[in-house]
């Protein structure tokens, strides 16, 4: 046995792997990534499959064939991402599996790096499948084999829930030895795989029977724990507040902020219950021993008031009359990130305690850095390209999910609208429909156009919409870290694999027009946007140009003094962040500079040209 020092997203990999998974699958998603990515990293040998998916349905799918013929599987994803899973998963909870099913689903509280705050915790209960919820890599480490071993248990898919804190920090693991790894039995064939209405019907009862097993289960788990006494003989010479008997119900990150608060403020067992819940269905058992004898309970909990409205069900049923407080009573905020400070001043009023300055940590502000697409950046080219052709026109230009979002930002503002994974194309149809003199550009990174993409061009073609689609194509998936994807012709089993040609579905799919550029040609970038304005259909142009970070050049932008005029087209209207303002002049800043050339070419005097360095 040794300790590591694991991130939480390795503690959860490795402990999968240490629990024997033959199949890994997933879609990249902060903050769930480096999930995939670490099993990619020690799967010498190649024992285990691991695939980065197209999409999230595609992933949990693959997973579902594996776990039918007896492979323990686990999905990785970010929370939006089961909302493209959730078709599969909730039918398959009727299905059931053979082998052991993990889906890890990354919660985003803040949310730092998503379009929204869902809690993971609400799908598990609408799809009726059980839940883990980690506090600490540690214990992620472990409870994701105790996952396998519940969904082999009881035959159906588990949920695995980290937040971004779990996810991202990073804490001494000890590693353990592996688990006896099984053989996957093969695939059975049988009816129970077919799902039917009178299957379906058959099997609903068996969910609701599982369900209350794994609540009794759940409440002798040792991941649920309770501690701390309740007093009964509460000195009558305390203030009132202070004399009520009190407990506290924590889950996930919370939980560990909640023990480091209660330490900070000196609070004894004797003081205070405190109830640690890890899993749902909600061991109901194992909280109304917690609920025995309180007044008031205070709930720390990230995101949604999911134990809180759990405790205030069990109070409503055996008529307890314990105050239940936390995000419904208003002590807690009810939306982002509970932080330790959080926590420690909300613990601190609700025992009555003194918060020492040194119990809150008061960091110094973090400097500023509005996210910005990078300098020498191919979409920002590509933005500028398409924003320059089409000042003269009534224009809207939809966006999409990756780092080609940021092209909202200014100078540029080219990013109009952005829902979710594939919604910039169809968007801009219902748009269309709307105002029809208007010219609507809808842009799509190339991962994404493989991810949910394809789909909005054969519904454009189909329906006969008059839109301009453009791919912004980086050959990789940059936003979350450069996974590849299928048209980057490698696979994350090592290998190469074909490269499917963005430009050859688009003419299979009978888009008439489709052009294929390169966005830092930007006069010829210009040329192609004007050409497609007046034509009518779908239109498709690809941007194609390889993102910044895999590309590694000695040729850097200088900026000629003498020749500048102080236009500012390339520091302010372009907007490269390599390019300043000094003195009135463009100035460039070499260690920023990616050696795009682009701002070479829209310089009209000419004051800036390419050079080598060494
Ligand atoms: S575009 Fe050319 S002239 Fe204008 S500020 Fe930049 S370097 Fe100077
Ligand atoms: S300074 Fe010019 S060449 Fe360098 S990254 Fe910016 S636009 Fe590209």
């Amino acid at each position: 046995m040794s300790e590591k020092l694991l991130m939480g997203n390795e503690a959860i990999a490795l402990g999968a792997m240490r629990a024997g998974v033959h199949v890994v699958t997933g879609y990249p998603g902060t903050p769930s990534t480096e999930v995939l990515e670490t099993v990619a990293k020690h799967n010498t040998g190649g024992s285990i499959y691991i695939e980065w998916s197209v999409n999230e349905k595609t992933a949990l799918e693959v997973a579902a064939g594996a776990a039918y013929a007896g492979a323990r599987v686990m999905v990785t994803m970010k929370q939006v991402g089961l909302n493209v899973a959730s078709d599969p998963l909730i039918n398959l909870n009727y299905i059931g599996v053979k082998g052991g099913m993990v889906v890890v689903v990354a919660d985003d509280p803040g949310p730092i790096s998503s379009q929204n705050e869902q809690d993971t915790r609400h799908f598990a209960k609408f799809a009726k499948l059980a839940l883990f919820d980690p506090s600490t890599p540690e214990e992620a480490y472990t409870m994701i084999a105790d996952a396998f071993a519940c969904s082999e248990k009881y035959g159906k898919p588990v949920i695995f829930r980290p937040t971004t804190r779990v996810c991202h920090s990073c804490a001494s693991v000890e590693i353990l030895d592996d688990l006896p790894k099984t053989k996957p039995a093969g695939f059975i064939k049988d009816s129970r795989w077919v799902i039917f209405p009178k299957l379906a019907y058959a099997n609903k009862p068996k969910i609701e029977v599982n369900l209350e097993a794994m609540s009794e289960q759940f409440s002798l788990y040792e991941k649920n724990i309770l501690t701390g006494q309740i007093i009964d003989s509460i000195p009558k010479t305390l203030p009132v507040q202070k004399s009520r008997r009190k407990g506290i119900a924590a889950g996930g990150v919370s939980y560990a902020y909640t023990l480091e608060a209660l330490h900070n403020l000196g609070i004894k067992d004797s003081e205070c219950k405190l109830l640690k819940i890890s899993t749902y269905p909600f061991p109901d058992k194992l909280a109304l021993k917690f609920l025995d004898g309180l007044d008031e309970v205070l709930v720390m909990e990230e995101l949604d008031p999911v134990i809180e409205n759990e405790l205030v069900r069990l109070c409503g049923l055996y008529q307890l009359d314990t105050v239940i407080l936390g995000k419904r009573s208003g002590n807690i905020q009810n939306t982002g990130e509970i932080t330790p400070d959080i926590a420690a001043k909300a613990i601190a009023v609700f025992t009555g305690k003194d918060l020492l300055e040194t119990t809150v940590q008061t960091l110094p502000p973090m400097p500023v850095r509005p996210p910005v697409l990078c300098a020498g950046c191919p979409h920002r080219a590509s933005f500028f390209a398409v924003k320059e052709a089409s000042k003269t026109i009534q224009a809207v230009y939809t966006g999409d999910i990756g780092c080609y979002t940021l092209g909202n930002a200014p100078p540029l503002n080219m990013v109009d609208t952005c829902l979710c994974m594939g919604a910039g194309i169809t968007i801009a149809q219902g748009l269309k429909r709307a105002e029809t003199n208007t010219i609507h550009f809808a842009f799509i990174g190339d991962s994404t156009f493989f991810h949910t993409g394809i789909p909005g061009i054969i519904n454009a073609v189909y329906n006969q919409t008059d839109i301009i689609a453009v791919v912004l194509d980086n050959s990789t998936t940059a936003m979350t870290g450069n996974q590849p994807h299928p048209g980057t012709g490698k696979t994350m089993m090592g290998g190469s694999s074909v490269n499917i040609d963005i430009e050859k579905i688009i003419t299979a799919l009978n888009v008439s027009v489709v052009k294929k550029i390169n966005p830092l040609d930007i006069k010829v970038a210009k040329e192609a946007v004007r050409s497609m304005i007046p034509m009518k259909g779908i239109r498709v142009l690809i941007f194609e140009s390889p993102c910044v970070s895999n590309i590694n050049t000695a040729v850097k932008a200088t900026a000629d003094e003498s020749k500048c005029t102080g236009c500012k087209i390339c520091a302010e209207k372009f907007g490269c962040p390599a390019i300043g303002i000094v003195s009135g002049k463009a100035q460039i800043n070499k260690a920023l500079c990616a050696g795009c050339g682009v701002c070479a070419g829209i310089c009209v005097p000419g004051a800036i040209k390419m050079e080598e360095t060494k």
